[in-house]
C-alpha cells in the first residue's frame, strides 16, 4: 500500500517549497488510495522553533491538505514527533555498531577544528572519510573493552557511518531516473550524538522503515543524501522505499533557488500564513487574501502538468490527474503574477452571494457605514458588476467605492470633458431622471437616449460628464447599472454637486 510522508523540521515557518512537497505527497497518496502522514523531525535541538509545529498543521489545514495520520490523529505508528522516539534510535545505532556498519568516534570538536584549519591552510577541505578514519580517534582501532570504558567514563563521542570504499551506487529516482554515486566521495556522516539524539539521517531512515513508508517524495536538496540513505537501508537489511526528488523552485528573476526572504524583499508572500517574529512580519497567503484553492492549484503546477494546456484544476481533479512520472527535472520558476492570476480565476468562479458575504466582512473591517444597511442583494449585484477586474476580495472596495459614497474628487484628466455647456446639460439630465418612475437600468437608458435623440444632443456630451459626476472618473461597469444601484435621489444629488 502507498504510504507517504511529509517530514518537516520545525525550524521556522513552512515556506512554499515545503508546502509543495506536502501537496505532492498528499496528491500521490489520494491518487493511490494510500495514506499521507506527517512526522515532525525535531531532533536538532539547536534549530528548534516552538511555534513552527502548530504553524505547519494550521497551514495544511487551511490549504485543505491535512494528513490522514499524525500527532493526535490515527496514531497507528506513533509517536510522530522524533524527539519522543529517542529510545528507538539508540538501539538501531547500536545494531550498526554490532554489525560493523558504524563506529564510535571520540575526536573532540577542537581536534576536528584543528584538522579543518590545517586543510584550509593547504587549500583543501577536511573530509571525515575512509582516507582519514584510520588516523583518527575511533573505536575502529580500540578493543571492545576500551571502547566501553571510554564511553562509560563520560567521554564525548559520536557514532559515524562506515561508508564502504570503491563502490558505485546506482539508484533509481522516479523523477531523475538512474542516478550514480561514487562512495569514495562520501563522508562518514554522524548518525548519533552523545547527547542521546540521532541525527536527521538515522532518525529519518529508521522512521521511514518503521512507519512503512512506500515512497519518499521530497525536495531536490536531499538528493545528495540518497546514497547514505540507500546504504543505511542495506546496512539494516531493509528494503528501501522508492525515491522521487522534486525540482527546485527558482526565483522569479535571475537564477537560483527561491529563498524565504525573497517574498518580503519583493513584496509577495512565500509563506502560507503570516509569520511574526521580533524582527518583523513575513507575509502570508491567507492574510493577503489568497484563496487556499488558488494557492494549491498554483503550487501543483510548479514542476508538474497533466500534459495538456489546462491550468485550472480543483483539488479533486489534481488528485485524479496527478502522476509522479509527469514531474520534470528542471527547476520551476516562481511567478508571483501567475500566482495572482490564479487567485483572479478562482475569484471569478466564486458565486456572487458567497463573494458578497466575504466582501461584507471587508467592508465591516473598513467601517464603511453604508455597508450595514446595504442589502445582501444589492451587495451581490455590486460584486457581480466589478469582480472581473479584481484579483482579491480586498480589491473590491477600490473598484466599487462609488456605490457607497459620492466621489470626493474628480479625475483631472477626465474633467477635461467637462465643457462650458455641460452644467446646463446636466441640469436637464437631472430633470429627466427626476421624472422616471421605473428606475431600472434599461428604462433609464431608453428614456435618456430617446431624450438625447429628440433634442439632437450627442451621446458623448452627456454620457462622459454623467459618469464623471456619479463615479468621479471614467471607470466602472455599465453606467446605467451603476445609476440604478445608486438610486434616483443619490444620482441627482451627485449631479447637482458636480455642477456646483
Ligand atoms: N526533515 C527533513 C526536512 O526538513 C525531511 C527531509 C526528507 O523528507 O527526508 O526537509
Amino acid at each position: 500500500p502507498v504510504r507517504v510522508r511529509f517530514a518537516p523540521s520545525p525550524t521556522g515557518p513552512l515556506h512554499i517549497g515545503g508546502v509543495r512537497t506536502a501537496l505532492f505527497n498528499y496528491l500521490f497518496a489520494k491518487k493511490n488510495g494510500g495514506t499521507f502522514y506527517i512526522r515532525i523531525e525535531d531532533t536538532d535541538q539547536t534549530r528548534f522553533v516552538a511555534e513552527a509545529e502548530s504553524y505547519i498543521f494550521e497551514a495544511l489545514e487551511w490549504l485543505g491538505i491535512a494528513p490522514d495520520e499524525t500527532i493526535g490523529k490515527n496514531e497507528k505508528f506513533g509517536p510522530y514527533r522524533q524527539s519522543e522516539r529517542k529510545a528507538i534510535y539508540k538501539q538501531y545505532a547500536d545494531q550498526l555498531i554490532t554489525n560493523g556498519w558504524a563506529y564510535y568516534a571520540f575526536d573532540t570538536p577542537e581536534k576536528l577544528d584543528e584538522l579543518r584549519k590545517e586543510a584550509e591552510a593547504n587549500k583543501n577541505t577536511f573530509i571525515y572519510n575512509h582516507t582519514v578514519r584510520d588516523t583518527l580517534d575511533t573505536s575502529l582501532h580500540l578493543s571492545k573493552e576500551e571502547t566501553v570504558k571510554r564511553i562509560q567514563s563520560g567521554e564525548h563521542y559520536v557514532i559515524r557511518f562506515k561508508t564502504p570504499v570503491n563502490e558505485v551506487l546506482e539508484i533509481q529516482d522516479i523523477i531523475r531516473g538512474n542516478v550514480k554515486f561514487d562512495t569514495n566521495l562520501l563522508d562518514d556522516k554522524v548518525l548519533f550524538k552523545s547527547d542521546g539524539m540521532p541525527t536527521y539521517h538515522l532518525a529519518n531512515i529508521v522512521d521511514d522503515h518503521l512507519m512503512e513508508t512506500s515512497h519518499v517524495i521530497r525536495g531536490e536538496e536531499w538528493l545528495p543524501s540518497v546514497p547514505l540513505h540507500y546504504l543505511l537501508y542495506q546496512a539494516f537489511g531493509w528494503e528501501a522505499p522508492e525515491f522521487a526528488h522534486l525540482p527546485l523552485i527558482l526565483k522569479p528573476v535571475g537564477n537560483g533557488k527561491l529563498s524565504k526572504r525573497d517574498g518580503d524583499k519583493m513584496g509577495f508572500p512565500v509563506f502560507p500564513l503570516e509569520w511574526k517574529t521580533s524582527e518583523g512580519i513575513s507575509m502570508g497567503y491567507r492574510e493577503n487574501g489568497f484563496f487556499p484553492e488558488a494557492v494549491v492549484n498554483f503550487l501543483a503546477l510548479l514542476g508538474w502538468n497533466d500534459g495538456t494546456e489546462q491550468e485550472i484544476f480543483s483539488l479533486d481533479e489534481l488528485v485524479e490527474k496527478f502522476d509522479l512520472n509527469r514531474i520534470h527535472k528542471a527547476g520551476a520558476k516562481f511567478d508571483p503574477d501567475k500566482n495572482k492570476w490564479f487567485n483572479h480565476q478562482y475569484l471569478q468562479k466564486k458565486n456572487d452571494v458567497e463573494l458578497a458575504a466575504m466582501y461584507q466582512k471587508e467592508l465591516a473591517k473598513k467601517n464603511i457605514s453604508t455597508a450595514h444597511d446595504m442589502s445582501e442583494d444589492k451587495l451581490t449585484k455590486i460584486v457581480s458588476l466589478v469582480k472581473d477586474r479584481a484579483n482579491f476580495v480586498t480589491e473590491l472596495y477600490d473598484l466599487s467605492d462609488y456605490f457607497f459614497e459620492a466621489p470626493k474628487s474628480y479625475d483631472e484628466k477626465a474633467a477635461k470633458n467637462w465643457k462650458e455647456e455641460t452644467p446646463v446639460l446636466m441640469e436637464k439630465v437631472a430633470n429627466e431622471l427626476e421624472k422616471i418612475t421605473d428606475f431600472t437600468a434599461v428604462t433609464i437608458e431608453t428614456i435618456l437616449k430617446d431624450w438625447m435623440t429628440a433634442n439632437e444632443i450627442g451621446m458623448g456630451k452627456v454620457m462622459q460628464p454623467l459618469r464623471l459626476s456619479v463615479v468621479g472618473a471614467l471607470k466602472g461597469p455599465h453606467l446605467f447599472d451603476i445609476i440604478e444601484m445608486i438610486g434616483k435621489e443619490e444620482t441627482i444629488r451627485r449631479i447637482k454637486k458636480a455642477i456646483e
